[in-house]
């Protein structure tokens, strides 16, 4: 469903529990995959709200956001895009920090092949990438016209924007640093994989 009327981006219900966002139009992109085995329901997703993507922007190397990009590649032959920091724990060279190495050996979704490396400030379509580490070292948001799809980069708990749990964060300082760059960059829609879509002017979040 549309995240806002006009807003022109659209929450995944399908992926409801790790969000994946579609931005259909003349360059259709889809920020995120979910899960593992989700590829055709976002693949039927994003074509009743208009066609499949023709870029998939990834905002970080975890599971839940990397599950089905190669599903989806495979099926649609769209661009898959990475941080060019997150890249090398996507393509399995190098080992995910802490406790994500466990859960990396547990669940292994193929790799996307060969995706295109981004860092700060590329476009892809409509959407811009700015860095947001600290949940992982290559961490991106997606700025569009009026929201930003942030990925990891924050949640919501206690009804304030807040970093992910530490046990899940590379580095805290950093994390905390990217929410408040997030803060700083204005009223719009925010767009969270693990929380709903909201509404922040910088200082209180709704949803209106
Ligand atoms: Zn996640």
């Amino acid at each position: 469903m549309e995240v806002a009327d006009g807003l022109g981006v659209h929450k995944l219900a399908c992926t409801k529990g790790s969000y994946a966002y579609f931005v259909p139009g003349a360059v259709p992109v889809l920020v995120d995959t979910g899960l593992p085995g989700r590829g055709p329901a976002i693949l039927q997703e994003c074509e009743s709200l208009g066609g499949p993507p023709a870029h998939i922007v990834i905002t970080h190397y975890d599971v839940d956001h990397i599950g089905s990009a190669a599903w989806l590649q495979e099926a649609t032959g769209a661009t898959v895009w990475v941080s060019a920091e997150d890249a090398p724990y996507i393509a399995g060279e190098r080992r995910r920090p802490g406790m994500k190495r466990v859960v990396a050996s547990l669940v292994r979704p193929a790799p996307p092949k060969a995706p295109r490396l981004l860092r700060a400030g590329d476009a892809v379509g409509p959407l811009t990438a700015v860095p947001t580490p600290g949940h992982t070292p290559g961490h991106l948001a997606f700025y569009g016209a009026g929201f930003a799809a942030v990925g990891d980069a924050l949640t919501v708990r206690g009804g304030r924007p807040v970093p992910m749990a530490g046990l899940l964060t590379w580095n805290s300082a950093q994390a905390a640093q990217s929410v408040a760059k997030l803060r700083a960059a204005g009223a719009r829609w925010i767009l969270p994989a693990h929380a709903e879509p909201f509404w922040w002017d910088g200082s209180r979040i709704s949803s209106v």
